[in-house]
C-alpha cells in the first residue's frame, strides 16, 4: 500500500461492472492496472485482448494469493486482494455508466437499436462512426478496402497502434473501445461490391442510415439507391479541395425528396467527388495530376459534425419524444465552408459571407432527368410497387 502525505494509506480499488461481478464463468483477469491512481480497471470480456493479464478468480473456499493481485468466489459473489489484503471494489452497470451522460437528450434504448451503414472509414468515415457509437447507435456495418498507414494518422481516429491493419479492423476497436456491446458487420471493400446477403441481414427499415463517406459521387449515387431499396435514411459527407468547404446532402425515404441522383446527377465519368468539384468550382484550368488532398482534421471534423447532427436527428424522427436539433432547418442539401478568405481558398470560396457559414437556403430538386419519373424519384416509385407486391427485395439491386 502507497502512503500519501500524511502517511495516510491510500487504497487500491477494482473497477469492475456489475456484470461480470456476476458472471460464474468469469475466471481470469484482464484489464489495466494504473500506478498514479492505484486503480484496477477489469476490462468488459470484449476487450479482454486489449488488457493485461492481471490475475485470476480462484473456486470458493481458496487461500487469496500471498503476492500481488487476486480474486475469490465467495456466496456473495468475488472478493479482489493484493497481497491478501482485500481491496474496495466499486461496480457499475456497463451500458448505463457509458451512456450516463447522454441521459435526457438521447433515449440510451432507442439509440441501441439503431444501425449505420459507414461506406468508407477513413478520416471522415471514423468520426461519423465514432461519435455515432457516442450516441448510442448499437450496430455498424463498416465498409473499407484500405490499410492505416503513416499518413493517415494526422486526420483519422486511429493511431500509431493501428498502422499496417484494416481500417474497417481498426476502427471497430475503437467503437468497442467506446462500447464493448455495439455489433460490427464488416466488409473489405468498396460499397459498389457490398454482398447484398450482408445487407439484407444488418439493414432494418426505419432504423438503419447509410453513410456516405468515400469521396466520390457514383458511390453516393449507389449507396442512396441502395438506402431506398431497404428504407434507410441516406447522408453524403464530401468536400472540396484542402476541406476548404464540404457538402453535405441527405435522404429521408418515404417523403417524395429527391434521391443524391435525381438532384445531383450521377457523376458520369467522373469519379472523384474532388475531380468533380474542381470542375465545378475551381478556375483551374486542368484537373490532370490533381491529387485530392482533403485538409486538416479540425476543418475535416467541423462538416462532418454537420452530417452527424443530421444523422443523429434522422435516426430519431420516429421518436416523439426527441426534439430535431438541425433537421429543420437544414435543407436537404447543405454547403458548409471553413473559409471564406480568397488568400486561403481562392475564388472558390468567395461565394461566403462569412467564414463557417452553414448555408440554409441552398434547394435541390428533380433537377437531373435520369431519375426523374412523374416528379418522383424512379428508386423510391420501383421500391413502392415492390413493398405493395409484396416483393421483398427479390430482384437484385446491382443491376
Ligand atoms: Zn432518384
Amino acid at each position: 500500500m502507497m502512503d500519501n502525505f500524511f502517511n495516510d494509506e491510500i487504497e487500491k480499488v477494482v473497477f469492475i461492472s456489475e456484470e461480470q461481478l456476476k458472471d460464474p464463468s468469469l475466471d481470469k483477469l484482464y484489464g489495466r492496472y494504473w500506478e498514479d491512481t492505484f486503480i484496477f480497471n477489469i476490462f468488459p470480456a470484449a476487450l479482454y485482448e486489449r488488457g493485461d493479464f492481471l490475475g485470476d478468480v480462484l473456486p470458493k473456499g481458496s487461500e487469496a494469493a500471498q503476492e500481488g493481485f487476486c480474486a475469490v468466489r465467495d456466496e456473495n459473489g468475488i472478493r479482489f486482494y493484493y497481497d491478501r489484503k482485500e481491496l474496495k471494489i466499486e461496480s457499475y452497470g456497463l451500458y448505463q455508466s457509458i451512456f450516463s451522460r447522454n441521459k435526457g437528450i438521447l433515449e440510451t434504448d432507442t439509440m441501441a437499436k439503431k444501425k449505420a451503414v459507414i461506406l468508407g472509414c477513413g478520416s471522415v468515415g471514423s468520426l461519423v462512426a465514432m461519435e455515432l457509437a457516442r450516441a448510442g447507435v448499437g450496430s455498424f456495418l463498416l465498409s473499407d478496402p484500405d490499410i492505416v498507414e503513416y499518413h493517415n494518422i494526422c486526420r483519422h481516429q486511429c493511431g500509431i497502434e493501428d498502422v499496417g491493419d484494416l481500417k474497417i479492423n481498426a476502427l471497430e476497436r475503437k467503437l468497442k473501445n467506446i462500447n464493448p456491446n455495439v455489433n460490427v458487420f464488416k466488409f473489405e471493400g468498396i460499397v459498389q461490391n457490398l454482398p447484398k446477403a450482408m445487407l439484407d441481414e444488418f439493414c432494418v427499415a426505419g432504423d438503419t442510415v447509410f453513410v456516405g463517406c468515400a469521396d466520390n459521387r457514383a458511390a453516393d449515387v449507389y449507396a442512396n439507391r441502395i438506402s431506398i431499396y431497404y428504407s434507410a435514411y441516406f447522408i453524403s459527407i464530401g468536400f472540396w479541395e484542402r476541406a476548404l468547404a464540404g457538402e453535405i446532402f441527405y435522404h429521408i425515404p418515404g417523403r417524395k425528396m429527391p434521391c443524391y441522383e435525381c438532384a445531383l446527377g450521377d457523376g458520369g465519368n467522373i469519379s472523384a467527388r474532388a475531380q468533380a468539384n474542381h470542375h465545378v468550382y475551381s478556375n483551374q484550368e486542368s484537373t490532370e495530376g490533381l491529387k485530392f488532398e482533403p485538409g486538416i482534421s479540425v476543418d475535416i471534423n467541423f462538416i462532418t459534425t454537420i452530417g452527424i447532427k443530421i444523422t443523429i436527428d434522422m435516426l430519431n424522427l420516429n421518436n416523439d419524444g426527441y426534439i430535431p436539433r438541425v433537421l429543420d432547418n437544414l435543407k436537404q442539401y447543405t454547403v458548409i465552408c471553413n473559409t471564406s478568405d480568397p488568400r486561403i481558398g481562392g475564388e472558390m470560396v468567395e461565394i461566403f459571407s462569412y467564414p463557417l457559414q452553414i448555408t440554409t437556403s441552398l434547394v435541390v430538386g428533380f433537377g437531373q432527368k435520369k431519375c426523374l419519373e412523374e416528379n418522383t424519384c424512379k428508386y423510391e416509385t420501383k421500391r413502392k410497387i415492390e413493398a405493395e407486391k409484396g416483393k421483398s427485395h427479390a430482384d437484385d439491386i446491382s443491376e
